[in-house]
């Protein structure tokens, strides 16, 4: 593990620590059983802002050898694009690329189905991954992969094999970063005089807005908003030209780069800017508040566990997602609390959750040994698992949400603050 002591955009020495979810072990560390009694490396879990181009951010760094290199966590699971990802495909293929030929990279390309996407329009693809075991997946679809993490060095690789590219696809990969310089050095080496570099990643203000303070996870290095990234690029002679706000993951910003001055910057960068003055995202009180709200949130939700489970309940967990193994650590919620966290990956089966060590288990044997409630650790899929489990909440059957909130068949229930005790709205 590195210590940043500088922030990673615009290296100032002013961080403040806003938001310290204790010591974790990495969310995606899951355990076999004969890992359960060995110790587990834990590293500290708080998010900093940078005092002045107001980057919110991890400085405790794991290493990215540990953390990506045998990446367990596939893309797609099933082999085919997910309607999302098409239109995505559709989309910035018309608003980027207009010759047959051009050519596409995509940092963090995993088992290349996106990429695949392209190919399939004609275009030449290439994607660079560093988790070698599923390179060899996008590469029986025909995807060639380079594996490797992305940076100045593997950028000016490509284009003395393939040219420059004429877009450049980064998706919720950026994040999981550090170097950001290093990135920025080879985006700006690999693109075309008038390419497009395309990022997604989840949006701040998404966080802010709904406390959505389990998005922070050792993977995720930085917390994104316009305002930090246009600083980031203009350092680099790039350019933000345009930013879509685009439903996924809650609300995530699709942001359009190019070189400084090649493309005509569209009035959504302005009205993003905006947005993120008019929240405070520039002033250290605001992440100060959400931190109280995260507290609150913490306390609730333990209120109502112990209370059901006073009352002779039977809960498990839904959903073994990385978000859910902040939830858990950071509420210290283990096996005795939950009776088993329910999975679908089948490549988790057998596993334990980790740092807090709860059996993962199919959606079988969580339909044999049914709860009388779930601890919704995959809230950002809400209305999808309602939809879904239609049957057990008719059955009298609950969902808790890492928020203090509960729902049941007649709807959504807040839990009750005392005057004192309320989140400040
Ligand atoms: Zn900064």
């Amino acid at each position: 593990m590195i210590i940043n002591s500088r922030c990673r955009i615009c290296q100032s020495d002013k961080l403040h620590k806003v938001i310290d979810l204790g010591s974790q072990p990495p969310a995606n560390a899951f355990l076999r059983p004969d890992q359960l009694d060995q110790p587990e490396e834990r590293f500290p879990l708080e998010m900093h802002v940078c005092g002045d181009c107001n980057l919110a951010q991890l400085i405790h760094v794991v290493d990215k050898e540990d953390l990506f290199s045998d990446y367990i966590y596939y893309t797609s699971g099933i082999p085919k694009v997910s309607p999302y990802w098409q239109g995505y495909a559709d989309q910035v293929a018309e608003q980027c690329l207009h010759d047959a030929n051009d050519f596409v990279v995509e940092v963090g390309s995993n088992d290349g189905l996106l990429l695949w996407s392209f190919k399939e329009k004609g275009f030449r693809t290439l994607g660079v991954d560093p988790a070698k075991n599923i390179a060899p997946i996008a590469e029986s679809r025909g995807v060639r992969t380079v594996v490797d993490f992305f940076g100045e060095k593997v950028a000016t690789d490509i284009v003395h094999q393939d040219g420059k590219a004429k877009l450049i696809i980064g998706n919720n990969v950026i994040a999981h970063i550090n170097d950001h310089h290093d990135l920025c050095r080879g985006i700006k080496a690999l693109l075309a005089d008038d390419g497009t570099f395309v990022l997604e990643a989840p949006y701040l203000v998404d966080m802010i807005e709904h406390v959505t303070f389990d998005t922070i996870y050792h993977e995720h290095l930085s917390f994104l908003a316009v305002r930090p990234l246009i600083k980031l690029f203009e350092q680099f002679g790039l350019e933000v030209f345009d930013v879509h706000i685009v439903p996924a993951q809650g609300q995530s910003i699709r942001v359009f780069v190019g070189h400084a001055g090649a493309h005509e910057v569209k009035p959504s960068v302005q009205a993003c800017v905006a947005k993120e003055l008019e929240l405070g995202l520039d002033k250290i009180e605001t992440y100060m508040e959400l931190a109280k709200k995260v507290e609150h949130c913490k306390n609730a939700t333990l209120d109502i566990l112990h209370g059901l489970k006073s009352s002779g309940e039977r809960i498990a967990g839904y959903g073994a997602s990385a978000k859910g193994m902040t939830v858990l650590n950071y509420y210290h919620i283990g096996s005795d609390m939950l009776d088993f966290v329910m999975d679908e990956l089948p490549s988790k089966e057998g596993l334990f959750t980790p740092g807090t060590h709860i059996p993962l288990a199919s959606k079988a044997y969580a339909e044999e040994h049914r709860p009388t409630s779930y601890l919704l650790l995959v809230w950002n899929y809400l209305p999808l698992v309602l939809a879904k489990e239609q049957a057990f909440l008719a059955a009298g059957g609950k969902f808790i949400l890492p928020t203090g909130v509960v729902v049941d068949a007649q709807g959504v229930h807040e839990a009750e603050y005392t005057e004192e005790e309320k989140v400040p709205a």
